[in-house]
């Protein structure tokens, strides 16, 4: 893709960029509606990227394109405020503002010109967000020159989404794109940010990831999330706990106890998901992947279930795989629509595949689609 983005950029800005930089979408492995009660999750960076070639200019001009829009989008850096950004260019033009907060002094830095192209499916849940945001950030880093590291470009592109493009994200999605390494996943704390990159041991084992969309929309979702938060605050301010993070298993029968049957569920299965994100880091270590099969279902069964943020497409995504030999599934993501993710033994990926297409059309559901990723490495620099 690098050749193409080098291409494009030349015949939209007669010129050849000044680099190339890529940073990759994500999946989240577990630890699902964690991240807002200070918990932990274990995303991957996959291995589809966005690319973006950029190059300074001598004045304080900003040209971004993109394969994904037809206009170029301009806009000088004295204008550069989140008021003036929407459309997908308040993503890339959002970052460079948001690196003003963290550094860079936009009085003095140029302009720069810059083409993006990605295959990150866009809204399955991958995070082609944050893949835009981390390419960019990680290129205007180099060529401003501002050195900022790892940890504090996934805040910039967090400040980006939350206040150019008004997103109210986490961290996780930034921490993975940027943090990632090949075959190995991104053990995050919500709370401390701190985050350790724990070898997933998938390739050796044999097993793929199936990321199975749905292609049902989670548009709609925002007032089941917003709910869904609140409980979560009622459940820890009732238990008398700043966050759910200071709840652990052990406070379950107090929580029963003192909390209305829904606020339970819903405090239940944050406190059972945390402890399964570290389950899942403890199992790869002493046990290897195969293991960890068991903490995904229960994951989901905790989202059908307890949290009711799953669908019947996303439960019958889960379901057809189990039955064609997928180790384990979960759904992935916020939930309401999305994709759903399968751990499956190579050989039986066909089977999956065929079973979990077949199972849609006999509910009479849209077809979704299948594909495979892998573990890979955060952004980087190509040329
Ligand atoms: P996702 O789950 O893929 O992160 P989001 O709604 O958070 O979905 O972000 C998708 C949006 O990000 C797109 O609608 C677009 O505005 C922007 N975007 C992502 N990748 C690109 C790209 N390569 N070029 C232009 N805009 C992009
Ligand atoms: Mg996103």
């Amino acid at each position: 893709m690098t050749d193409i983005v080098q291409a494009d950029f030349l015949s939209r800005f007669n010129r050849r960029p000044a680099g190339i930089w890529s940073a990759p979408g994500r999946v989240n492995l577990i630890g699902e509606h964690t991240d807002y009660n200070e918990g932990f999750v274990f995303p991957f960076a996959i291995d589809r990227r966005t690319v973006v070639a950029l190059a300074p200019r001598e004045d304080r001009i900003i040209r971004v394109a993109s394969s994904f829009a037809a206009e170029a989008i301009e806009i000088s850096l004295d204008e550069l405020i989140p008021e003036n950004l929407a459309g997908w260019s308040a993503y890339p033009l959002g970052v460079a503002w948001a690196l003003g907060q963290f550094g860079a002094d936009l009085t003095t830095v140029p302009g720069f010109e810059a083409f993006i192209d990605s295959d990150v499916p866009i809204g399955a849940g991958l995070s082609s967000s944050a893949a835009i945001e981390s390419a960019v950030a990680l290129a205007l880093s180099d060529v401003w020159g501002l050195g900022l590291d790892r940890r504090t470009l996934a805040r910039v592109g967090q400040l980006a989404e939350n206040r150019a493009v008004g997103a109210p994200t986490g961290i996780m999605d930034q921490s993975a794109s940027l943090l990632g390494r090949a075959d190995a996943g991104v053990f995050l704390d919500c709370r401390s940010l701190e985050s350790e990159v724990i070898p997933l041991g998938f390739d050796a084992a044999g097993l793929d990831v199936l990321i199975i969309d749905t292609r049902v929309s989670h548009s709609h979702a925002t007032g089941g999330y917003a709910s869904r938060r609140a409980s979560c605050e009622a459940g820890a301010a009732a238990m008398g706990a700043s966050s759910l993070r200071d709840l652990g298993v052990d406070d379950l029968p107090r929580a029963a106890a003192v909390l209305d049957d829904e606020t339970f569920r819903r405090v239940r299965h944050i406190i059972t998901e945390n402890q399964r994100v570290l389950d899942t880091v403890r199992t790869l270590r002493e046990h290897g992947p195969a293991r960890i099969a068991g903490l995904l279902d229960a994951s989901h069964a905790s989202m059908r279930d307890d949290f009711e943020i799953s669908v019947p497409e996303l439960d019958l995504a889960v379901e057809a795989a189990r039955g064609a030999g997928a180790l384990g599934a979960r759904m992935t993501g916020g939930g309401f629509g999305g994709a759903a993710i399968a751990l499956t033994p190579r050989a039986l990926v066909p089977e999956v595949e065929a079973a979990v297409a077949a199972a849609f059309v006999a509910r009479g559901f849209r077809a979704p689609v299948i594909f495979d990723v892998h573990a890979a490495d955060g952004a980087r620099r190509e040329q």
